[in-house]
């Protein structure tokens, strides 16, 4: 027998670490942008799941690729080839102009992965003694021991000492910061395109080119973080090809199989070959049924699609701004990662967690309020969350 919410919630809270700061909510299904509750209450979901089911819920094509993989092989392991796996590595290649990819599990090992890399080529040309990464502040790359050091807040920097040696920190949209923050030790500068964790605070796209110059002349390999600025959600399959540069290595994961664990690395041409055999793993990488998604993501996401994309988080944007709610200053972003400032005397958390009552599901980052709504979201599910925004914060 199905479970109702409340049953769901205590059995939760009995048995699951108290890990998360959960919304009081159980969800049981999904169809397009709308999520339900067992019981059948409804929501808007402007979450996506923080960024990672693009395509919404119970898109067919989706549905039917993993079924029709899972019946055929569900894992086969790194030991072996597997056509999904070689056939997303190509495409995502061919779309952007990266030459390899390593697939892998989560944000956080995607861009541990990229750490590694970096530091590998620093040492295969120049020996010990340049493994520093520099990172932005504000930035967020993950939870592990390592991407929490390379995260640069510091209230992410606590309890869990001793941290990895070899990060510092500059400002964002500052090279004079970044060449305070330099030296002789350095090997990479790590970004995200649009701070997303931080606040949905897109760099400046003249900053991000004199970065990329910055890092050629001194060998400092680019490395972009694309966790949750990749497949689609800014508007251009990557970030980094709206900003015109094109990294060293860039991670992603979140949106990449459209709602099943997957992430990975992409190289250039001059970094194909620095993690060769024995040097970087993980067991599950690559599985063939997130592969078989992902291929559905990326047929779904063509060029068409993704102006549809920019069109949707500007009309978003332009509708939030027109509510001149009292609560709200301005919105930013691009794409559909559409943040918006929340005036002072209001917390984001509170006026969240009000929306949720009235059916709209809204994520908060730094002070601010986050919304990343399913790709596919449709005008008419745009107007429904519009609506609940207005109906709860008018006044
Ligand atoms: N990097 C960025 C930019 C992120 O936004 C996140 C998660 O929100 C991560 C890394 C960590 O990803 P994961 O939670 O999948 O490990």
């Amino acid at each position: 027998m199905q479970m109702s919410s409340d049953e769901i919630k205590a059995l939760d809270s009995q048995y699951v670490m108290h890990t998360y700061g959960r919304f009081p909510v159980a969800i049981d299904h999904g169809e397009g942008a709308r999520l339900y509750s067992p019981e059948g209450r409804e929501y808007i979901d402007f979450t996506s799941g923080i960024g990672v089911s693009d395509l919404g819920y119970g898109y067919q094509p989706w549905v039917d690729a993993i079924t029709a993989q899972a019946k055929k092989l569900g894992h086969a392991s790194n030991l072996f080839y597997t056509e999904p796996c070689a056939r997303l590595a190509e495409t995502l290649c061919k779309r952007t102009g990266m030459s390899c990819v390593f697939f892998a599990n989560g944000g956080g090992e995607a861009n541990e992965g990229m750490i590694k890399l970096a530091r590998k080529y620093s040492f295969d040309k120049y020996g010990k003694g340049r493994s520093t990464i520099l990172t932005l502040n504000n930035s967020f790359h993950g939870r592990t021991i390592t991407t929490l050091t390379a995260t640069g807040q510091d209230v992410f920097h606590n309890y869990f000492f001793p941290f990895t040696e070899g990060f510092r920190y500059a400002d964002a949209d500052s090279l004079n910061s970044l060449r305070d923050a330099a030296g002789d030790d350095v090997c990479a500068v790590m970004v995200e395109l649009v701070q997303g964790e931080g606040g949905v605070l897109p760099l400046d796209p003249k900053y991000v080119k004199a970065l990329s110059e910055e890092c050629r002349k001194h060998d400092w390999l680019l490395l972009v973080d694309e966790v949750q600025t990749g497949v689609g959600r800014t508007g251009s399959l990557f970030a980094f090809q709206q900003y015109g540069i094109l990294p060293d290595v860039c991670s992603f994961a979140k949106g990449i199989a459209g709602g099943l664990p997957m992430s990975g690395i992409m190289a250039n041409e001059k970094c194909r070959n620095v993690l060769g055999p024995g040097t970087h793993a993980t067991t599950f990488g690559a599985n063939p049924v997130c592969a078989a998604a992902g291929l559905v993501v990326q047929d779904t996401l063509t060029d068409a699609f993704l102006q549809q994309v920019r069109e949707k988080g500007e009309y978003l944007r332009d509708q939030i701004e027109a509510l001149r709610l009292p609560c709200f200053g301005k919105t930013r972003g691009l794409g559909l990662m559409v943040g918006i400032a929340v005036k002072d005397g209001y917390q984001n958390g509170a006026i969240a967690k009000k929306l949720l009552e009235n059916g709209l599901l809204v994520l908060t980052a730094g002070p601010g309020m986050r919304l990343l709504p399913p790709l596919v979201v449709t005008r008419e599910e745009l107007d429904a969350g519009v609506a609940i925004l207005k109906r709860t914060l008018a006044e």
